[in-house]
């Protein structure tokens, strides 16, 4: 590991409200590591190589709208990003750039944790980055997932490329699975009255998982939860992804319960 204080950012468009600082800075103090972690706007994928060379940083966290973007500009990049065609890490040891994707190991854990991957159904809803984490983080772990997707299009072309059934978001009511997983921003602050699916769906979900973390009950959630399904909260995948990054830069176990905490704190002060 790299000799004195070290430094880490995450980089967007935007990223003023990113609660990766809060989040990440916290970890580090709590494991005693000496580094310094901060948010950069920067509005093009390929000034992040610059600056991280610039300040010397050790490592970065990648967020909208850079993560496809910037895999031009990094020397190496892990097999699970490039599946994925997504970067949210990169490590910079010796000048040289890696990327590398920890969402599908943030969301794969609480999934693993809650109701098990091997052998079961999992409906994604959408198509996008996280959609794309999600499908092969299940396919990773032996589940099977189901995309379903507003635009059919591009559902179609990304069920082509994992090789996994696609169905229109408009027949969402035919999907029979043992959880169905929102990757789509709907129902994000602040259009916190909005979700997904009908309420009629959920009731044959057993279990129900959000990516979208704030607020930390969106109205699917809220809707799931009152059909009878049980639930698993955005918020899970982003500590699990941001520990993963943890793990990866420093080697070290970071303090996971710790960072639920700063984060859980921060989105309900905010609301109230
Ligand atoms: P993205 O690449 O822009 O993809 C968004 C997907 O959502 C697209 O498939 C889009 O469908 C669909 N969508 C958007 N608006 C919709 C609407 N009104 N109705 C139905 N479908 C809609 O975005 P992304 O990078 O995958 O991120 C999506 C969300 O994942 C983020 O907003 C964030 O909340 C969540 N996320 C969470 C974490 C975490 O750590 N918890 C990490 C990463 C992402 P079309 O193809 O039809 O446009």
């Amino acid at each position: 590991m790299k000799q004195g204080s070290r430094t880490f950012a995450v980089f967007g468009n935007p990223v003023a409200h990113s609660l990766s600082p809060l989040m990440i800075g916290g970890a580090f103090r709590e494991m005693k590591i000496d580094a310094s972690y901060r948010a950069f706007r920067v509005e093009a994928a390929r000034d992040i190589p610059l600056k991280m060379e610039e300040l010397d940083m050790s490592g970065a966290s990648i967020t909208i709208p850079h993560k496809t973007a910037v895999m031009p500009y990094l020397d190496t990049i892990s097999d699970s990003a490039a599946r994925i065609g997504a970067v949210n890490t990169i490590t910079r040891v010796n000048g040289s750039l890696g990327g590398d994707n920890t969402d599908w190991t943030g969301l794969v854990r609480p999934l693993k944790e809650a109701l098990g991957i091997r052998g079961k159904r999992f409906a994604v809803l959408g198509a996008g980055g996280a959609a794309r984490a999600a499908v092969y983080g299940i396919f990773n772990e032996g589940g099977t997932p189901l995309i379903v997707n507003r635009t059919a299009q591009r559902g179609e072309a990304v069920a082509r490329e994992f090789g996994c059934d696609f169905l229109p978001l408009e027949e969402a009511g035919r999907i029979t699975a043992d959880c169905l997983i929102n990757t789509t921003p709907v129902g994000m602050f602040p259009h916190m009255d909005e979700t997904p699916v009908g309420a009629d769906l959920l009731e044959r979900v057993p279990w129900v998982m959000d990516t979208v973390y704030n607020p930390l009950q969106t109205k699917l959630l809220k809707d799931a939860a009152g059909a009878g399904c049980r639930t698993i909260a955005g918020i899970a995948m982003f500590v699990h992804q941001g520990a993963e990054q943890i793990r990866i830069w420093t080697g070290m176990e970071p303090p996971t319960s710790l960072m639920d905490r700063i984060v859980r704190e921060k989105l309900s002060d905010d609301t109230d």
